[in-house]
């Protein structure tokens, strides 16, 4: 007796299914499958909750578990159906439960929650395949773990606002991404990149969350700038210093495109110092290489078709210098605001039409370009963030669901959580109700 009593216990240690007892234990050519059985004699009613220990009848169901040293795992539960001892009771009958195992469950609840950690950084159909489930189970425990991760986040308000734009699909091309600057974290993916998706959004913040937020960087997109200026009268917007960049380089892209055309009447090729010179051109002065800087000579002399090279295609990326430097060169915003006269009279000296459109745009958001020297914020993290948005999407081959892919990428975004090793189960019975 004393002997099984050891075997019994063994077995419960290996297979840390603390509210059964293994019966069996076989090897298939689709890995282990375990026979077990509740170890409690009594169980409780679902609806009145009086423990019962009538037998009705037995039941057999598969449950799959998690993999268990190296093999795909198995249940074989024996489900007892007991017949409820309150007489007054309108349920007759009922099949036992245990927190391990609910009620009608297909699925182990710690294979559940292992299914739900693995679709962090796979795709849900590459969890199914893992554990041998079908796509539905492993999404639906995918997302119970994910909006466990997602609640338990805490819930401080950001005082740093970072506000950027992603593609998503053609039915809902845009999704904006709003990140806390400070902890970097990722506090909310809504759909469409208009103003009153960002008004909706700040909408469901309290007062006083909208209040802590006292500054705001987005890319230069009049939608976003209206809803914070708005919604949010004590903010300053800063307009990113990456996104300036981005359009100062657009500028020397579309200057050197343009006089292609111009002179071959047809596209960069090959063979043309421009189209050669097409990535140093957008390099910043000091990363440019030895030979780097042959090539922007040699593009800037054919764009002018002599030995000199003073012409668009120099003045512009000249234009882009200058406007960079101003980051990186101004003490503060009066200086920043000198660089960016001078530049303003740079470019009425040089007026080529893609310049000239830069500067409108400059001089449009010059309040929120001269605010970066004022909060020294950028959208750097928000960037990085998008990083990890599109390799969600890549991951899962594309989303059509809005809400799976949000769930998808704010779980994505937290930190990894490792597994915990299985403590016994509670040995309330009653537990098992509440599942
Ligand atoms: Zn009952």
């Amino acid at each position: 007796m004393e002997n099984k009593t050891t075997t019994n216990d063994l077995t419960r240690v290996l297979s840390g299914l603390w509210e059964y007892t293994v019966c069996d234990a076989s090897e298939t050519s689709d890995g282990l499958v375990v026979e077990v059985i509740a170890t409690r004699l009594d169980a409780p009613c679902p609806v009145c909750g009086t423990l019962s220990d009538r037998v009705k009848s037995y039941r057999i169901s598969t449950v799959v578990d998690s993999s268990c040293f190296g093999r795909r795992c198995r249940l074989l539960v024996r489900r007892r159906a007991f017949r409820c001892v309150n007489a007054g009771c309108e349920r007759k009958s009922f099949t036992e439960a245990t927190s391990e195992v609910p009620r009608r469950a297909r699925v182990t609840t710690r294979c559940r929650v292992q299914m739900g950690v693995a679709g962090r950084d796979c795709s849900t159909a590459s969890v199914a395949a893992e554990f041998a489930v079908s796509w539905p189970t492993a999404c639906k425990a995918i997302k119970a773990q994910a909006e466990q991760v997602i609640a338990q986040r805490p819930k401080t308000p950001p005082r740093r606002l970072g506000i950027d734009e992603t593609r998503f699909w053609w039915k809902v091309p845009w999704l904006t991404g709003l990140v806390d600057l400070d902890t970097g974290e990722l506090v909310e993916v809504i759909e469409g990149r208009t103003s009153k998706t960002v008004t909706d959004w700040l909408e469901t913040l309290s007062d006083n969350d909208q209040q802590q937020i006292k500054v705001v960087v987005c890319d230069p997109h009049a939608g976003y700038r209206h809803a914070i200026t708005t919604s949010l009268e004590q903010a300053t917007v800063v307009v990113d210093r990456f996104h300036v960049a981005m359009l100062a380089n657009k500028a020397v892209t579309d200057v050197r495109r343009r006089r292609i055309w111009e002179q071959q009447d047809r596209r960069g090729r090959k063979i043309d110092p421009g189209w050669r010179a097409r990535k140093d051109l957008c390099r910043r002065v000091e990363n440019v290489t030895d030979n780097g800087w042959s090539r922007i000579i040699a593009a800037m002399q054919a764009d002018t078709g002599t030995d000199s090279i003073e012409g668009d295609l120099a003045w512009t990326w000249a234009a882009k210098e200058h406007l960079t430097t101003i980051y990186d060169s101004s003490l503060n915003r009066a200086h920043a605001h000198r660089q960016l006269l001078w530049w303003y009279s740079y470019v009425a000296d040089h007026p080529v039409p893609e310049l000239v459109r830069l500067a409108t745009t400059i001089s449009k958001w010059e309040n929120e370009f001269l605010a970066y020297f004022d909060t020294r914020a950028t959208n750097g993290v928000t960037e990085g963030l998008n990083r990890i948005i599109k390799h969600v999407k890549r991951l899962g081959f594309g989303y059509q669901n809005t809400d799976n892919y949000r769930l998808k990428i704010l779980y994505r975004c937290q930190p990894l959580q490792p597994l915990q090793s299985t403590p016994p189960a509670t040995t309330d019975p009653t537990a098992a109700l509440s599942l």
